[in-house]
């Protein structure tokens, strides 16, 4: 049988994920495809259903 070797720099991430932290009630939860420089998102907490901006910077 075969072996083949993989190595970190064989992997991907596929998805980014950003860690939220609720403004309103610190609820914290992942989002997905936030990650846009300089751009501005409007988020819904599902705990307390309030609606916040989140800002994504490169640093
Ligand atoms: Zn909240």
């Amino acid at each position: 049988m075969k072996e083949i070797y993989r190595f970190y720099k064989d992997t991907e991430v596929l998805k980014f994920v950003t860690n939220i932290k609720c403004p309103y009630c610190g609820a914290e939860w992942q989002e997905e495809d936030v990650d846009k420089c300089g751009e501005t998102f409007v988020l819904e907490c599902e705990d307390c259903e309030k609606k916040f901006k989140m800002h994504f910077d490169a640093n």
